[in-house]
């Protein structure tokens, strides 16, 4: 693989988050008694009518505007003509000649370098239904429920150089359909799904060879291995003098290669014709505005925010800006405290663990908590379990810290007061060090510490000794 590098282009396939499918009122919700979410229209009976979802058509002007792209403020749909049994309509509504949104980018960052991938154009369409192959008798099952469920294809141009750049890119894209609840982005349910085209070129050339796709990788560890395996497989044709050819294969799990997909679908002539029973759609400029407004700052630009402005580290950034509710909490408590290194580590070392994306207190009481650990009140097993106490009961920083006895003691005089208790009660320790062997002081130590239950702050209660002692020589 010396003296080549590969160029990898993707498409993803991202269902959005409707209540109902695409062009009928039918549920879009996962999962459900096969067929029991069809009806005349998504099943493509003939005399039926598509209506357009509202909804389906807001959260894609959002994804392209979160992306950087242009949105479409007039598009129509076209007819994908092919025949497949999960496809009882016989075609698929799409967009060839208007796509929603066209030449955006996202930004990635891998090994601390970042890079722009560029994305050539998003549509809108919808999904086919799902064949289930019953083992043992070689039967076929077809259930429509998924037939219709709106989805947008999301389309990069060939940016992409390596498989960490390409796991990287759909990792962001991903984050940001999560972040504008767009989608919900199981690739376990298929909610996300990826076609990653790979050629290789040689170094230092701009002309990249003939390109193989790979269909339908549903998680970001198998896209990175994909194009490994693809590039690998590439890179051993050209060197031993062969060609490439133009096919569309698959990624095996199994064996970590890809191989040839027995359907070959390179020659089919999709007939694409206007979608006659939809109008067009016009979106003005105020509810493209409006969407500009709902995306206001990016994951992306946040995190670089909080990496400049707090010097976040990458990936606590990365782990906190998953979720919007998340990013913003964070944002106030971090704004709200006297050390926001405190507040990310508690984010995300405790409160994320623990509560997910729903942190069940306000921010300010995550910020008060912080304080009172960067303040040493509270030790890191004492905030951590404040954190917890502060989630059952309902009770704000101070008081829980309190109620709990889970303060540091860093009162002198307190911790004076203690100390001359535990000398009381300990004459043999206290004559020890008097003869010198001051490693006795050890047991006073341990003495406070007991009267005070742990909580005497441990560099005053040396201090304090020390003090004891001095005064009892003069
Ligand atoms: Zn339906």
């Amino acid at each position: 693989m010396e003296g080549f590098v590969p160029v990898v282009g993707i498409e993803i396939h991202v269902e959005l988050k409707t209540k109902s499918k695409a062009f009928c009122s039918c549920s879009a919700g996962y999962g459900g008694e096969p067929n029991s979410r069809c009806c005349p229209v998504c099943l493509g009976m003939p005399g039926t009518l598509p209506v357009l979802n509202g909804e389906a058509v807001r959260l894609s002007a959002l994804a392209a505007v979160a992306t950087g792209c242009t949105v479409a403020k007039r598009f129509h749909f076209d007819r994908k003509n092919y025949f497949y049994p999960d496809l009882p309509k016989g075609y698929q509504i799409t967009q060839r000649d208007t796509p929603i949104g066209r030449d955006g980018a996202v930004r990635i960052s891998v090994g601390g370098a970042e890079k722009e991938i560029r994305i050539e154009r998003i549509q809108l369409e919808e999904d086919a239904g799902k064949l289930i192959h019953r083992p043992g008798d070689g039967v076929t099952l077809c259930d429509f429920n998924r037939c219709g469920v709106p989805l947008i294809e999301i389309v990069s141009r060939p940016d992409m150089r390596s498989a960490a750049e390409a796991a990287a890119y759909v990792a962001e894209i991903r984050r940001i359909m999560r972040f504008y609840g767009i989608s919900d982005c199981k690739m376990n349910e298929g909610s996300l799904r990826c076609d990653v085209n790979v050629s290789v070129m040689r170094e230092g050339s701009d002309a990249p060879g003939v390109r193989c796709e790979i269909k339908n990788i549903n998680s970001l560890n198998f896209t990175a291995k994909a194009v490994e395996a693809e590039f690998r497989r590439q890179c051993d044709i050209v060197s031993r003098g062969g060609t490439v050819v133009m096919e569309t294969r698959r990624f095996n799990e199994d064996t970590g290669e890809t191989e040839r997909m027995r359907d070959k679908e390179t020659a089919v002539d999709y007939r694409f014709i206007r979608e006659a029973d939809l109008p067009d759609v016009t979106l003005d400029d105020p509810f493209i505005e409006d969407l500009s407004r709902e995306v206001g700052r990016t994951p992306e630009e946040r995190m670089r925010e909080w990496r400049e402005r707090w010097d976040l580290r990458e990936d606590d950034a990365s782990v906190i800006c998953f979720s919007r509710e998340m990013a913003d909490y964070f944002e106030r408590a971090a704004a709200a405290c006297a050390d926001p290194r405190a507040v990310t580590s508690l984010t995300v070392g405790t409160v994320i663990p623990e509560f997910g994306d729903r942190a069940p207190f306000p921010p300010e009481h995550l910020a008060r908590a912080a304080d009172l650990f960067t303040a040493g009140r509270l030790t890191s097993t004492a905030v951590r379990k404040l954190i917890k106490i502060m989630a059952d009961s309902g009770l704000d920083p101070d008081g829980a810290a309190r109620e709990n006895g889970l303060l540091t003691l860093s009162d002198r005089n307190e911790i004076r007061a203690l100390v001359e208790c535990a000398a009381a009660a300990d004459p043999r320790s206290v004559s020890d060090v008097r003869r010198g062997k001051s490693k006795a002081k050890a047991a006073i130590v341990g003495g406070v510490m007991r009267l005070s239950r742990g909580s005497a702050d441990p560099r005053i209660t040396a201090e304090e000794v020390d003090a004891f002692f001095a005064e009892d020589g003069d």
